[in-house]
């Protein structure tokens, strides 16, 4: 009997259909097992199906008419919003734990440390649709050509993703309550994170400016991690005190042809709001670009070549002991965390749609938010580890694969599952 390849995959690495029919039943003897919902929801994610009632379509007669069959979008919502997301966040964990003991976690830079990002982000802004979940704020707006002013709802989620990877592996995400702030929120997330995944499975969290603070900082040590943070003008003591003791010349230089760093390390800078040190380290990035100027002379066109030159400081305050590692490391450790906002949150958000709603109720929406990262977290290992890397020459693009997933699936005949 064949079998999907993605999904023989799955069982194969993560025992993937136990751990989804272990999940309990939120609804008394529903006519649909949550399985069958979960399996739907799921594949259809992999397959960056954008809506339910578009799953609906593929179950019915698409590409999962033969794997799941009839169902529809008004089953799945009605089952979301009744499931608790507990055992799903549980599943996700269970998920990271196994790519962790089969070297998907394993970096290549990061002196052995598995390295966090932390960082939130807004999902589903609207002016008509709500739930009980929803945030709310009033916004300015133009309806018809006419300035009004109106209650906008939207959602926030934060994020912890591993950033040391060759593939960001997404851990889990919480959504902010109204009126709950982003770091609180990602400080729950944390401690629900390494409860279930244990204290030993990360070591090192990174996140912006936000996310320097004294408290947040104390917390995130007592989980046992290290950290390394922007620091901006939001820790304006601090801040003055690293600017004062970088203004000489630079402890190292690194140089390409068309840019260069330069750093300067104080490894106790006096925090005095935390009642504590830390170490700072500065970075200046000068890029040299070539820029193209198009002139207009004499009714004619024409180009000239000048050289301009970027520049960008940065600091970044950490709790890392550095040893006799180079304070560059600090930077090459801060600038990881870029990975979840290009990486992660930009294909969510394209290619997965976690910004379309599909189905906008409280619960639901948790839920149908985790299956899809979950899906969007197992696709990409898939494709980055069994496609891209035995592709002959050029691969296919994470969106061409989702299709072909697909394709699979309406390819395997009859009688299979
Ligand atoms: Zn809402």
């Amino acid at each position: 009997m064949s079998r999907h390849r993605f999904e023989a995959y799955l069982d194969k690495v993560f025992g993937f259909s136990d751990l989804v029919r272990a999940m309990p039943e939120g609804r008394q003897s529903p006519r649909h097992p949550w399985r069958k919902v979960f399996d739907a929801v799921f594949l259809g994610a992999a397959m960056q199906v954008p809506s339910l009632l578009q799953i609906e379509a593929e179950c019915r007669s698409g590409a999962l008419a033969r794997r799941i069959g009839p169902i529809s979008d008004d089953t799945m919502g009605y089952a979301l919003q009744r499931q608790p997301p507990e055992p799903v966040f549980e599943f996700g964990c269970e998920v990271a734990s196994r790519l962790k003991r089969n070297g998907v976690l394993r970096s290549d830079w990061s002196r052995g440390l598995i390295v966090a990002a932390v960082d939130g982000i807004e999902i589903c802004s609207s002016f008509a649709r709500c739930c009980e979940g929803c945030m709310q704020r009033k916004v300015e707006h133009k309806v018809r050509g006419e300035l009004r002013t109106d209650i906008q709802y939207y959602h926030r989620i934060v994020a912890v993703v591993v950033v040391s990877s060759p593939v960001p592996i997404p851990l889990g995400i919480r959504f902010q309550k109204n009126g709950e702030a982003e770091v609180p929120c990602a400080l729950a997330l944390l401690q629900d994170l390494i409860e279930r995944l244990g204290r030993r499975f990360l070591d090192l969290l990174v996140g912006d400016a936000a996310y320097l603070q004294a408290p947040f900082v104390k917390e995130v040590e007592r989980l046992g991690l290290d950290w390394a943070f922007t620091l901006k003008e939001n820790q304006p003591e601090l801040r003055r005190e690293a600017e004062r003791f970088t203004t000489g010349p630079p402890v190292g230089i690194e140089t390409e042809p068309d840019r260069e760093l330069r750093w300067w390390h104080v490894p106790q800078a006096d925090w005095p709001v935390a009642d504590r040190l830390v170490r700072v380290v500065k970075t200046v990035r000068t890029d040299r670009k070539r820029e193209v100027t198009v002139r207009l002379e004499d009714g004619r066109l024409s180009q000239s070549k000048s050289a301009v030159a970027g520049e960008s400081t940065s600091f970044y305050a950490t709790n890392f002991e550095l040893g006799a590692v180079s304070p560059l490391f600090i930077h090459q450790l801060s600038r990881s965390r870029w990975r979840i906002d290009a990486e992660i949150f930009q294909t969510i958000t394209t290619d997965c749609h976690l910004k379309h709603p599909a189905v906008h109720q409280s619960t639901a929406l948790v839920v149908l938010t985790m299956i899809r990262l979950l899906a969007y977290t197992l696709s990409l290992v898939f494709y980055r580890r069994q496609i891209c890397s035995h592709a002959r020459g050029r691969c296919d693009t994470f969106r061409d694969f989702a299709k072909r997933l697909a394709y699979w699936f309406v390819a395997l005949g009859p009688n299979t599952s």
